[in-house]
């Protein structure tokens, strides 16, 4: 059915994209759409040989095309088209006939059913084959005739009182990043690693009325005769100093004294406020576990996931992708990232029933040391290397594989990867990305080509327009594509 949403941006595509036509016009096409009531339309006839000009026979032949498939596809003689039908009014008419009957619950069922009689078959697949061939050639003809330039151009009306709340998070993290530094190191046997949930930061960077904020969170600690072991906790992160009594909190100084002595069925819980530009850290009562995953089996990274052979669910790379680019907005490179945004620093725990929890990523990371220069930042050839490193985490996502595996003999240096290679690789993939919207693979070329700022300059993440760009062109078109895909907002 991927394709078939493909197909759905690109007609919604074109209809956008006809000249001389009022919004007004449109908005009325689209609801006749939804309708079932295509009317013949000359302007729509003259809108269409105006946008593609000499290519209107192209067009013509690859919407009989993908209609006489459609029709093969569903088993239905309807929704073929014959010879005699070379109009292309009557064409639209059975394509959105077509997706009419697919939006329209009543039908739903009918239409699976159909998919489903040819599931089973080989043909199903080769029409499926076929139908992504075409489609490839119409979203390209679309290209290359609309006139709407790459990014910029694409107006979207940011939610009010977004940049306040991108620049709350920012601050909030910042002060729970300086609070869990300081108190950091203690004389235990191993070293404490932390894994925040990522949920906690596209959860509460979503909200304009941001004040404060919990995350959940994981520490590593020591068991004695059982090793190491994740203990569960929450930690509630406010910009002024609370009124709490001292007999409900405890001053904190050690990380690992938050997780002592907590019973098996709760978490631990933390307070982390800002005293005057002073971070502090304070023990609260324990609460019942909010996670609740399960420990005996161990978590995997994404870069584990994306080595095994498994294919993972459409639904899971959609949301990760997400999640992944809102995270870059609320988490600071030079703290929070300041070892990479990548696969190895995301991973995946397993839920209580042993099953691994997909929804819930999380963010690996250790407070202890703070290097002076980001990783890449020197040498790296691209504006900044964590939006970079997150159009290959798109990538990655995509295709469920490394970035590694892309490399060619020739993007090495004397058979070494250098601070080019991933930026080369990633282009090139991108570039040939074919199996996914328009869309998609526009997010993915975004972070690579940053075109929010002049070529020389960084692109900063505390720049406004650098922020608004990562929304616009990188955020808003995951979550179109994701509607598209799922017929629910993200
Ligand atoms: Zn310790």
């Amino acid at each position: 059915m991927y394709e078939i949403t493909i197909l759905n941006g690109l007609v919604d595509q074109t209809l956008n994209a006809l000249p001389g036509l009022s919004d007004d016009h449109k908005q009325r096409l689209k609801k006749q759409m939804h309708e079932t009531d295509w009317k013949p339309d000359s302007e729509v006839d003259c809108a269409l040989r105006e946008l593609f000009g000499s290519a209107m026979n192209t067009y013509e032949m690859a919407i009989k095309k993908i209609v006489r498939i459609l029709g093969d596809l569903i088993g239905d003689p309807t929704v073929r088209i014959s010879k005699e039908e070379t109009d292309e009014s009557k064409m639209y008419v059975k394509l959105e006939a077509f997706y009419a009957s697919r939006k329209n619950h009543t039908s739903t069922t009918t239409v699976k059913e159909r998919f489903q009689f040819w599931r089973k078959d080989e043909k199903r697949a080769s029409k499926l084959k076929q139908l992504e061939k075409w489609n490839k050639k119409l979203e390209r003809l679309l290209e290359k005739h609309t006139t709407t330039p790459k990014q910029t151009t694409t107006v979207v009306k940011l939610p009010p009182g977004w940049h306040k709340s991108i620049e709350q998070i920012r601050f909030l993290g910042q002060i729970l990043h300086s609070s869990l530094t300081a108190s950091w190191s203690c004389d235990c046997s191993i070293r404490h690693e932390a894994r925040f949930c990522l949920k906690s930061i596209d959860r509460l960077i979503v909200r304009t009325d941001l004040a404060e904020g919990d995350f959940d969170f994981l520490i590593q600690t020591d068991a004695g005769a059982k090793g190491q072991q994740w203990q569960e906790g929450i930690i509630l992160v406010k910009p002024t100093s609370s009124t709490l009594s001292q007999q409900q909190r405890e001053l904190l100084t050690r990380i690992c004294d938050a997780a002592k002595g907590i019973p098996r069925e709760f978490c631990f819980n933390m307070l982390v406020e800002d005293v005057q530009g002073t971070p502090r850290s304070w023990k609260l009562r324990a609460r019942k576990k909010r996670l609740c995953l399960a420990h005996e089996k161990p978590s995997l990274s994404l870069e584990d996931l994306l080595n095994a052979s498994s294919a993972l669910p459409l639904t899971f790379k959609r949301g990760l992708a997400l999640t992944v680019a809102w995270s870059l907005l609320g988490l600071k490179e030079d703290t929070w990232l300041q070892e990479g945004w990548n696969k190895r620093s995301i991973s995946f725990f397993h839920a209580s029933d042993q099953k691994l929890d997909y929804e819930r990523p999380f963010l690996s990371t250790c407070f202890e040391t703070q290097p002076t220069t980001l990783p890449g930042t020197m040498l790296s050839c691209h504006s900044n290397p964590r939006i970079l490193e997150l159009g290959i985490l798109l990538i990655e996502i995509h295709t469920g594989r490394t970035i590694e595996s892309y490399r060619t003999e020739g993007d090495l240096s004397d058979g070494q990867a250098n601070a080019f290679t991933d930026y080369v690789v990633a282009d090139r993939v991108a570039r040939s990305l074919n199996d996914c919207s328009l869309d998609y693979r526009e997010a993915v070329e975004a972070c690579l080509d940053t075109p929010w700022v002049p070529k020389d300059q960084d692109a900063d993440l505390s720049d406004p327009r650098v922020r608004e760009g990562i929304y616009t062109d990188v955020i808003k078109k995951l979550e179109n594509e994701y509607e598209y895909l799922f017929r629910e907002k993200w």
